[in-house]
């Protein structure tokens, strides 16, 4: 890593929050004059992220904040979601008279928090770009420590540990990590996120958040009364 590193100079660590990214940040502690830590914030971030992200800014020599711009994403664009009927999409809404307008979770997520980042990663010249992905994480992308791709170096530096390593490594370094883990199994980007069914965030919402979950219900709501007739017909067809 001390080689890779010495190669580079302009080199962005980017950080979500959650106890891989914690962990990331605290094995590259030699390196933290050296590195820009990044955070995109969705502009819909929990608070519990803020006052960790709070910490880690006040911690580190160089630390940029990323505007996401969650709401402003969404009203333009639709409130994201994991299937997205025919009859929520602008057209079908012109054609058929309206109903929500819903995109697609990964739409939501490149336009909130993936173009952003990259494009900050672009202007500010970096050319390597250290995240905490492991082989171990369902949802991945298919880059690899190491991978030179568009003018960037990835580095990964805990790509082959296990969750149990990670929570060990932070107990090291006597970080906690955020309270969502108890009910999800991540971090979350967007409070009222209507999309990532499987995140299991309604129960963590209606406890903690209940202003949130009343939006993210309503926002649930939509989707059902936008989908149930596809499926309906869908479910006619598959049996005919
Ligand atoms: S987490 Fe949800 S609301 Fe946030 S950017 Fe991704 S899909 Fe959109």
């Amino acid at each position: 890593m001390e080689a890779l590193i010495r190669q580079h100079a302009r080199i962005a660590l980017q950080v979500s929050g959650g106890r891989d990214s914690l962990a990331c940040l605290f094995l590259l502690r030699p390196w933290w004059d050296k590195l820009t830590v990044y955070w995109l914030n969705s502009g819909d971030a929990f608070p519990e992220v803020a006052e960790i992200m709070a910490k880690v800014r006040a911690l580190v020599p160089h630390f940029v904040e990323v505007d996401g711009r969650q709401p402003d994403i969404i009203r333009q664009h639709g409130i994201p979601s994991d299937i997205v009927p025919a009859s929520a999409t602008p057209i079908g809404i012109m054609g058929q008279g309206g109903g929500a307008l819903i995109q697609g979770r990964y739409d939501c997520c490149w336009r909130v928090l993936m173009q952003p980042l990259h494009q900050r990663m672009r202007d500010d010249g970096i050319t390597l770009l250290a995240r905490g992905q492991k082989n171990a994480d369902a949802l991945k992308s298919p880059l690899r420590d190491g991978d030179v791709l568009d003018g960037f170096t990835y580095l990964f530096p805990i790509q082959d540990w296990s969750e149990e390593q990670v929570d060990a490594y932070l107990a090291t370094q006597e970080i906690q990590p955020g309270p969502f883990y108890a009910s999800m199994g991540s971090t979350p980007d967007c409070m009222t996120c209507s999309a990532w069914w499987d995140e299991n965030r309604a129960q963590y919402l209606k406890a903690r958040h209940p202003a949130h979950y009343a939006l993210y219900q309503q926002r649930l709501d939509q989707i059902q009364q936008a989908v149930s007739g596809h499926l309906e017909a869908f479910n006619r067809e598959v049996t005919a």
